[in-house]
């Protein structure tokens, strides 16, 4: 049997056809019959223009249907999904070609399709097993180049199938999807997750508070990074009645803060369902749909993910094996061989331990580690200490160059106050040695468009610190 993972999607798509998958913010709908022969068309027109199975497809787009049509006609084709942020430029897409040799590049996704609709057949899916390459994802490669992690049909399987369960997803839900789809979680989480119901997904080009609280009023589950949360906290006409027919708010991919999970169930009478997990392996672990969502935590591994600390101490890089952890970087041998223990594990690169209890509490990233006169200070701790004191909404902690300690810790805080009151305030509570050196105060952080601080930016505008 087939493992292609459009057929298993497609197997779970509604027995009326007619029945929306996509909901658009100009009330019109597009159902599951036509994304299904807009994805037999976009895989008809593939195969006439000679791809192959295997081969390489290359998407740099905006958000669209047919977006999505393209993404699943690849499957369907039995090629490989590329999908490229729109951001990139020019120069970083070039690379991104010459290392993946794509077959095709398609830059506009409705005309294409329009095009393929007109022109090619509709075709059937194309067989593979389950070890077989469905896509390649990009890191977003803070450090060095970006390499392509290979996911196969299997793993994006097993992960769609774990999540549709573990958040009792039904062909009722009406999921709210904000969230771009160049990356793992808009184009897999969230998207595998309806698909697999069958339910409706109120499509939204990109996050707009005044969008989002008028599909809320339909939606019953939402998906986000951080930011949609504390977006949306700011704006006075998200109350609890605005998210009262939402059974399931869900974050992931940077940390969501034990602040916003608060002022979320203060204002709403919800509390947030946080999880974590990246683009090598899919979601690693989530939080209970039934049972204690807990701030700060990110859950407990999901079924048939083994995760360890490496290191022997109670606070190390996780490292984790399981179904949806992908099979190595593309064309990068020697950087797979080194993202994998000996006996197997992916050592993810983020720092975290575990309750007695199995519960993952995420500390950190291993590269963010500031040793600083030869003491290890891992900025989430102080990050956490910091984000109570009064006048901080919300701090990023990095390590600059020091003559004396090599590094010197430095945090960069969203809020107002004195620094040295802060210092001595932060030092009460820490070790002298990971307490901030220096506190700067910004209007705001800058992230990544998932929502993730970006810190290298941060160590290059404040990198000279202590130069002065
Ligand atoms: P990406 O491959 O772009 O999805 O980035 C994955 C990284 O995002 C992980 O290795 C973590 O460092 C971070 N991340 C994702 N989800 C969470 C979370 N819930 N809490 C903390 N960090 C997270």
């Amino acid at each position: 049997m087939s493992e292609n993972l459009y057929d298993l999607l497609a197997g779970r798509f509604p027995a009326d056809r007619t029945r929306p998958c996509f909901l658009l913010s100009d009330g019109s709908a597009i159902s599951y019959g036509e994304l299904e022969a807009g994805a037999a068309h976009v895989a008809g027109r593939l195969m006439a223009e000679g791809v192959a199975p295997g081969d390489r497809v290359a998407l740099q787009a905006g958000k669209s249907p047919e977006f999505i049509m393209v993404y699943l006609g690849v499957l369907k084709a039995g090629a490989v999904f590329l999908p490229l942020n729109s951001a990139y430029t020019r120069a970083e897409v070039d690379y991104f070609l010459g290392d993946a040799e794509p077959k095709a590049v398609i830059t506009d996704p409705p005309a294409w399709v329009a095009a393929a609709r007109a022109h090619a057949p509709l075709a059937q899916s194309i067989e593979r097993s389950a070890g077989d390459l469905a896509s390649l994802i990009y890191t977003s490669g803070t450090t060095g180049r970006s390499k392509g992690a290979m996911l196969s049909h299997g793993n994006l399987a097993d992960n769609a199938l774990a999540l549709h369960r573990a958040w009792g997803f039904t062909p009722g839900d009406v999921l709210l999807h904000a969230l771009p789809v160049f990356h793992v979680h808009g184009l897999f989480v969230a998207l595998h997750c309806a698909l697999l119901s069958g339910c409706p997904m109120v499509w939204l080009a990109k996050f707009s508070d005044a969008e989002v609280l008028a599909g809320l009023e339909r939606a019953t589950v939402m998906m986000g990074v951080p930011t949609f949360y504390t977006r949306l906290l700011a704006n006075p006409a998200f109350t609890r009645e605005a998210a009262a027919n939402v059974r399931l708010f869900i974050s992931g991919s940077a940390p969501l803060l034990p602040s916003t999970f608060a002022e979320f169930e203060a204002r709403t009478g919800q509390r947030i369902l946080e999880r974590y997990g990246m683009s090598e392996a899919a979601i690693i672990t989530t939080n209970p749909l039934d049972g204690a969502r807990v701030a700060g935590s990110v859950g407990y591994p999901l079924p048939g993910v083994d995760l360890r600390i490496g290191g022997g101490e109670e606070t190390g890089v996780l490292e984790i094996k399981g179904p949806s952890v992908f099979s190595g970087y593309w064309r990068m041998p020697d950087k797979t061989a080194e993202a994998f223990t000996a006996d197997g594990y992916f050592v993810t690169g983020d720092v975290g331990r575990c309750d007695p209890d199995g519960r993952v509490w995420i500390s950190g990233r291993a590269k963010d580690l500031i040793i600083s006169g030869g003491y290890n200070v891992y900025p989430k701790e102080v990050e956490l200490v910091l984000d109570e004191l009064p006048g901080v909404v919300e701090s990023a902690v990095i390590g600059v160059p020091h003559r004396d300690f090599g590094e010197g810790v430095v945090a960069v805080v969203i809020g107002e106050g004195d620094e040295a009151a802060l210092i001595s305030e932060a030092r009460r509570q820490l070790a002298a040695y990971k307490a901030p050196k220096r506190i700067v105060f910004v209007d705001d952080l800058p992230r990544n468009a998932m929502g993730k601080v970006q810190k290298n930016l941060l160590r290059q505008q404040f990198g000279r610190l202590f130069e002065a």
